[in-house]
């Protein structure tokens, strides 16, 4: 069987231009969704990040504005802020670009999102009611993982996922959502003791772990499905978790960095804040 290389970009444009449509509709009817993102000190990879969802939000409709604040910001300020947009009824979505400057209380300032607004899906209260059942809005990335293994019609339902990476970002909700669909999960990290007897055992593996090249040919068992979160500066290149060249000649499918897991991150952002706007005509 040929390795098929999942295309996450092509799969985000189709789904943008769903989105697109959506948008129109919401226009049509008076609503013009809007996202505000709040950007706090310098760091390279946010800005990146940052101007990828501004663009695509311009591409589709979704008016886009970005809240700059220096790196000592006070916290009280900064919860300020976000109490503004939340009382804001022009504003759907609401996003911190993490990580932040260590003096702020991360959890303490994604909290201060109105759940309605937290399109990021991190709140206490939406990750909490993924544990329970039913999110108002789902994590990015993980929805944007499920979004693409669907599109690609692999089956989930009863096969044995392992996840790479614990994070509250990733590997946590997404090991949730996996359950969800049936899947027996094994969320696998840091002190895991024999990590290849686990991934090995893999029919879909996904690796969140931020190490260049970590998981390698050996780790990964024949025919599997892989898909790479991680997002590994070297040089001027971006590689993921996955040594691609050595694992991709074995699995059924695999997921490349740059153009994999990104760009459907980006398009769940946007798809949350017209879910969110569309919510809003409901009021
Ligand atoms: P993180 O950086 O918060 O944590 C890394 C995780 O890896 C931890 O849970 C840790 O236990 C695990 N880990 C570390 N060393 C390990 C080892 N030797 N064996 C097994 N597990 C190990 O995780 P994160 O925020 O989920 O980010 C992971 C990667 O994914 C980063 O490269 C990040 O840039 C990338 N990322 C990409 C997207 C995207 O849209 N593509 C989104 C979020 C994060």
């Amino acid at each position: 069987m040929k390795t098929k290389v999942i295309d996450g970009k092509s799969i985000s444009q189709y789904i943008l231009k769903e989105l697109k449509r959506r948008v129109n509709i919401l226009k049509e009817m008076g609503i013009e969704p809007k996202l505000d993102i709040i950007l706090v000190g310098f760091n390279p990879a946010s800005e990146i990040y940052v101007e990828k969802k501004i663009r695509s939000s311009g591409e589709i409709g979704i008016k886009a504005e970005l809240h700059k604040f220096p790196k000592d910001i006070k916290q009280n300020e900064l919860l300020k802020m976000i109490e503004k947009l939340n009382s804001d009824e022009g504003v759907h979505g609401i996003l911190v670009q993490l990580p932040l400057p260590k003096h702020l209380d991360e959890q303490k300032v994604i909290d201060t999102i109105c759940p309605e607004k937290d399109v990021d899906g991190l709140t206490t209260y939406n990750l909490g009611n993924l544990f329970v059942g039913e999110a108002i809005f789902e994590p990015c990335t993980p929805k944007g993982i499920i979004k693409m293994l669907d599109y690609e019609n692999i089956e989930i339902d009863g096969r044995n996922v392992v996840v790479i990476g614990r994070s509250n970002i990733v590997g946590k909700p997404l090991s949730l959502m996996f359950l969800k669909r049936n899947a027996t999960v094994t969320v696998c990290h840091s002190k895991t003791k024999d990590l290849k007897g686990h991934s090995k055992n893999a029919d879909i593996l996904v690796v969140a772990v931020g190490k260049p090249r970590f998981v390698t040919g050996d780790m990964v068992k024949d025919e599997a499905v892989v898909v790479d979160v991680g997002i590994n500066r070297v040089g001027k290149k971006i590689i993921g978790d996955v040594d691609f060249d050595n694992v991709e000649y074995k699995v059924s499918h695999i997921t490349p960095v740059p153009g994999g897991v990104g760009p459907l991150t980006v398009a769940m952002v946007l798809e949350n804040t017209i879910i969110s706007a569309e919510r809003s005509l409901r009021e």
